[in-house]
């Protein structure tokens, strides 16, 4: 996503939105009075908070992006009049530029929302940025006692972390995504924090190497551990193993995360009963 909104900011950033065309009907989230339209505002640049792409405009107000697992976002110049297949959004910009968000598949879709000056949105609430000190000193000092693979996906926890990177920072730091928080010692907890910040920043520096298409589910390709099961740990070289959920697995090594013991696979044993 980093990568992404540094894309976009190299794109877009300065330009004027010359026009705005809803191609979709449930992507917009927010209430925009039709007098109030985002057309002659300056996109002044393009950042990212958590997983929102967040774009600042001239009056303050703030147009934020959220792709879900399934949204992508193309820069088309100049600007198609298509309206392809899962289209949300095109922004058109006045240095003849296009912006569209597109989705595929039906669940976990893309969304946008235009936010008055001072409204947090969806960003109310997130938790602090993994290269921010904040996430180190909770990390160090909290006792919470849910799973790490639970909390470091929990967005008000630390915000921008999905499942991909949390199964690869577990693995580097050698800890079971199923141990708790509160159950870690100082300097498990310093490894995780390293650990989740390396990974992040060899992804934003791999995908800034990237060119082609703005999706963010071809990261998955990128990871090490997440979606490899039956693969070589990065590590040890064991065979990954995996815990599988209805909707998503996690992806552990069992010789450097879980001393050896394999987790029970809950999709597995409920079908052997
Ligand atoms: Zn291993």
């Amino acid at each position: 996503m980093q990568a992404l909104a540094e894309r976009l900011d190299a794109a877009v950033g300065g330009a004027v939105i010359a026009q705005v065309e809803m191609l979709g009907f449930s992507g917009l989230k927010t209430v925009v009075p039709p007098d109030q339209g985002l057309e002659g505002e300056e996109l002044i640049g393009v950042g990212r908070r958590g997983k929102y792409l967040v774009l600042s405009l001239s009056s303050s107000r703030r147009v934020l992006v959220h792709l879900s697992q399934a949204g992508r976002l193309d820069i088309e110049v100049p600007p198609k009049h298509t309206k392809p297949r899962g289209a949300v959004v095109r922004f058109v910009l006045g240095n003849g530029t296009g912006v569209l968000v597109r989705e595929h598949g039906h669940e976990r879709k893309a969304g946008w929302w235009v936010l008055a000056a001072g409204d947090e949105g969806p960003l109310d609430g997130l938790g602090p940025e993994p290269q921010e000190k904040a996430f180190e000193d909770l990390l160090r000092t909290s006792q919470d006692t849910r799973h790490l693979h639970t909390l470091l996906r929990d967005q008000r926890f630390v915000a921008g972390i999905g499942r991909g990177y949390a199964d690869d920072a577990l693995n580097r730091a050698g800890l079971s995504p199923f141990s708790a928080l509160n159950s870690l010692s100082q300097s498990d907890r310093t490894r995780l924090v390293a650990e989740v910040r390396s990974v992040l920043s060899e992804a934003i520096a791999s995908e800034r190497q990237r060119t082609g298409g703005l999706s963010e589910p071809k990261l998955g390709t990128a990871f090490a551990v997440h979606n490899r099961v039956g693969q070589p740990c990065p590590v040890c070289g064991e065979p990954l193993l995996r815990v599988s959920y209805e909707s998503h697995e996690v992806v552990y090594c069992k010789r450097c995360q879980t001393k050896g013991r394999l987790l029970a696979d809950r999709r597995l044993s409920r079908l052997l009963k």
